[in-house]
């Protein structure tokens, strides 16, 4: 990730239609069994190289229910692998996906601090910064 869904999601399915990788599952198929859709960080790309800003935030008429995730990469091994937040995927011949695995794109410009539950994809990143 990448980027996460919190419990206001009213389940709309606009993000779903326009994730370019389809990282994002509807609340019928969130592994994580929660009432909400769900990105799967190993999929997810940040739309890095397609796109300028994550689309899914930006089409959601919930507005702060996609917040940044930290960057799906080995630094962040423990923060994907030790939390009930995911359940991460496995691939055909059953290797777990984990970011030591298979390391996933991320925005650069958006910091590790800019990072976490409540802060905002729509934000700018000269706006956390000033804040
Ligand atoms: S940030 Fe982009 S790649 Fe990631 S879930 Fe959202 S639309 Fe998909
Ligand atoms: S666009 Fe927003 S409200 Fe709609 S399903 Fe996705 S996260 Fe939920």
């Amino acid at each position: 990730m990448s980027v996460i869904i919190d419990d206001t999601c009213i389940m709309c399915d606009a993000c779903l239609q326009n994730c370019p990788v389809n990282a994002i599952v509807d609340d019928m198929h969130n592994p994580t069994g929660e009432s909400r859709y769900y990105v799967q960080p190993e999929k997810c790309i940040e739309c890095v190289g397609v796109f300028d800003d994550p689309q899914c935030a930006a089409i959601c008429p919930s507005i702060g229910c996609i917040t940044w995730d930290m960057p799906y990469t080995k630094a962040y091994e423990e923060h994907y692998m030790q939390s009930d937040r995911y359940a991460i995927g496995t691939s055909r011949s059953g290797k777990l996906l984990s970011p030591s695995h298979r390391e996933k794109k991320y925005r650069e410009d958006i910091p590790p601090e800019a990072r976490g539950v409540g802060k905002e994809v729509q934000e700018e990143p000269e706006a956390l910064e000033a804040g």
